[in-house]
């Protein structure tokens, strides 16, 4: 919790630096930690409400090993809609702090 509130209290932070989202995951199978990070400029989506407005980002990742483990690792990230992290959730591994 200590971490969203350093995010989300980020008062002398420039919204440009949120351009990156650094993320690690670690494989449930064999450890292998990988690095998911998310470049927030293009690999989210938008999520609209009926209005067509924009109200946050969402983004999901499927990650592979480089060694002989065939773990697939699918991580999910939702932003809101000043691409600041409300939620995420792995599957096949965890996260790294
Ligand atoms: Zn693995």
């Amino acid at each position: 919790m200590g971490f969203l509130k350093k995010l989300m209290g980020g008062s002398v932070t420039p919204a440009a630096r949120f351009n990156f989202y650094p993320l690690m995951v670690k494989c449930r199978r064999c450890g292998e930690v990988i690095n998911a990070g998310v470049n927030l400029n293009n690999e989210l989506s938008e999520t609209c409400n009926a209005n067509g407005i924009v109200t946050g980002y969402f983004c999901r990742k499927v990650m592979l090993g480089t060694g002989r483990c065939y773990q697939q690792i699918e991580v999910s990230l939702t932003f809101d809609s000043s691409r600041r992290l409300k939620d995420r959730q792995i599957t096949g591994g965890q996260f790294v702090e």
